[in-house]
């Protein structure tokens, strides 16, 4: 069997033996659509995730859902209003670990309390085969190449090749978040696992 397909059975499977909720789909397009479906009449805030953006989700949920983008509001509106938050993951591990790496810490923040509702979405190209790798891909891949496209002033921005592990008043490296297991304060948790390459 096909490698990439044995890590997402087995992702699947720890995910749920976490608790989660877990769904998988083949496209990009079929996740949008299967969410579209599912959140209906909420208030939905987003993390500015690529990968949301990618599934152009904000296009899709604002039309019969109040849509809160983490670059239009003050993040506390977000946490205190959202009833259902959207993430991505910079990385998730086989065994079900999810990585984030965060600036403000508002994002990491809404993905483990304060939600009634939060759905991780999260392309094939994120998962690792274990946390060490996890952590490296979200410092040394994620984070540079996020950085370039914030242009922030740091080393990792010009050529996003690898962390430097910067003093920069700019780094936008300054929280890591790790869930080993499923927080226990968001009543309904979901991990929505694509076939497809998204986000960084
Ligand atoms: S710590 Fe600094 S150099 Fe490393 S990825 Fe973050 S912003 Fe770039």
């Amino acid at each position: 069997m096909d490698k990439k397909v044995n890590n997402v059975q087995e992702l699947m499977k720890n995910l749920k033996d976490m608790g989660y909720e877990v769904s998988y789909f083949d496209t990009a397009k079929e996740a949008a659509e299967y969410l579209d479906g599912k959140i209906d009449g909420k208030t939905v805030a987003s993390g500015g995730s690529v990968t949301v953006q990618q599934l152009g989700l904000e296009e899709m949920l604002k039309t019969h859902n109040e849509f809160i983008w983490h670059w239009k509001s003050d993040p506390l509106e977000i946490a205190a209003n959202a009833d259902v938050y959207l993430s991505s993951a910079n990385a998730i591990t086989k065994a079900g670990e999810i990585v984030n790496i965060d600036g403000t810490g508002n994002r990491v923040a809404s993905t483990i309390f304060g939600h009634k509702e939060l759905y991780f979405i999260i392309g094939i190209n994120k998962i690792c085969e274990d946390l060490e790798s996890a952590i490296w891909r979200a410092r040394n891949i994620a984070a540079p190449i996020n950085a370039k496209r914030l242009k922030r002033n740091t080393p990792c921005a010009e050529r996003a090749d690898k962390c430097y592990n910067c003093d920069s008043p700019e780094r936008i490296c300054r929280v890591l978040s790790v869930h080993w297991k499923k927080p226990r304060g968001t009543p309904y948790q979901e991990v929505v696992i694509v076939g497809e390459e998204l986000g960084f």
